[in-house]
């Protein structure tokens, strides 16, 4: 009976929440910038008079919706214009924190563009001062553990690597741990920002540009030759070369897959299309993550769901993503040990209840 399979249907969507609220995750790709809130937006324009983006949370929502690369751009950098003091960096990043908390994240590495500030004549000491403080603040209200991948918009060239690399050694606010390189990928040789990353890892910070997401394979060849790529942002296109798909699962290098931010920008024409299953039956170290999360209109927790929902994998492979997560972050070993205890202690619903 249609009833008897409708209540079935939502016991088992039941379950499988259960399950994902209660495995301990990490998020290891989530821009900040790329999570602000339509309320906090609302909240940054009112305060500094700005009347770029509509004035009723109603508009806002739907100026948010997202339509194609082009408008996600024009978003994205509207966001970035909304933020100018240090107060405005605190309060995204506490509200980046504690909205992450909230779905059972335990550990985030966020990346921050300063460039795209600095820029607009926003003091370095503003952004990573306020961006300190809001972690600080996320940390000590929910026990989440916050620490920041600074990241080089690439279409500003190998001048921008330069700067975000003095910038972040100049400053070196403490919760940072890696480097990365962001915007196209298209007309934008990865090698050129080889000097940028030499200096960031010098200083001892970790390597995670993105790398074959709209581009293809060589992209990603070319972040591990020249950037000394340790994780790959995306890099769901390795699979179009059998010979880097060997590489990248012989030197366990994570990759850091956003599927709904994939279907979004056209990377991939479905969720059901994506190749999430494909890469974890190539043994690759594969970590699930939600890049722009309330521009691409996700969480971590629904891409989790997604997994099992639209792309087909079973609750343990979602526990294998999440134990994934934690051996592909950069926190301690001890820690790492701790998380993984946590995930081993969680029941996983049987697969014909999710
Ligand atoms: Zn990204």
């Amino acid at each position: 009976m249609p009833e008897h399979a409708d209540g079935d249907g939502l016991a088992a969507a039941t379950a499988l929440e259960r399950f994902v609220d209660a495995l301990p995750k990490v998020e290891l790709h989530v821009h900040l910038e790329g999570s602000v809130r339509p309320e906090s937006l609302l909240t940054l324009a009112a305060k500094h008079g700005l009347t770029r983006v509509p004035d009723t949370l109603e508009g806002l929502r739907e100026f948010y919706r997202f339509q194609d690369f082009a408008h996600f751009i024009e978003v994205y950098y509207a966001v970035c214009d909304h933020l100018t003091d240090e107060q405005d960096f605190a309060l995204v990043a506490r509200e980046l924190g504690e909205h992450l908390a909230g779905q059972g994240v335990r550990y985030a590495e966020v990346t921050i563009t300063p460039f795209n500030h600095t820029r607009r004549g926003v003091p370095a000491g503003a952004v990573f001062e306020g961006i300190e403080r809001g972690r600080l603040e996320a940390e000590a209200a929910t026990g989440i553990r916050l620490r920041w991948c600074v990241d080089v918009p690439g279409e500003f060239g190998a001048e921008a690597g330069l700067e975000t690399a003095d910038l972040v050694r100049e400053h070196r606010p403490e919760g940072v741990v890696s480097f990365g390189l962001g915007g196209p990928e298209a007309g934008v040789p990865r090698a050129q920002f080889a000097r940028a990353f030499a200096i960031a890892r010098d200083a001892g910070l970790h390597s995670v540009p993105h790398s074959g997401e709209t581009m293809g394979a060589a992209t990603i060849w070319d972040a591990l030759t020249h950037l000394g790529a340790e994780r790959i942002g995306h890099g769901v296109r390795c699979l179009e070369d059998p010979r880097l798909v060997a590489h990248l699962r012989e030197h366990r290098i994570p990759l850091e897959v956003c599927p709904t931010s994939n279907v979004c920008l056209s990377v991939v024409p479905s969720l059901a299309a994506h190749p999430l299953p494909r890469l974890i039956d190539e043994g690759l170290v594969v970590t699930l993550n939600s890049d722009d999360p309330p521009m691409f209109n996700t969480t971590l927790r629904a891409e989790y769901l997604h997994a099992v929902t639209r792309m087909g994998l079973s609750p343990a492979a979602l526990a294998q993503l999440a134990r994934a997560a934690v051996r592909a972050s950069f926190l301690p070993a001890r820690d790492q040990s701790r998380m993984l205890a946590d995930i081993d202690r969680v029941e996983v619903p049987d697969e014909a209840d999710s």
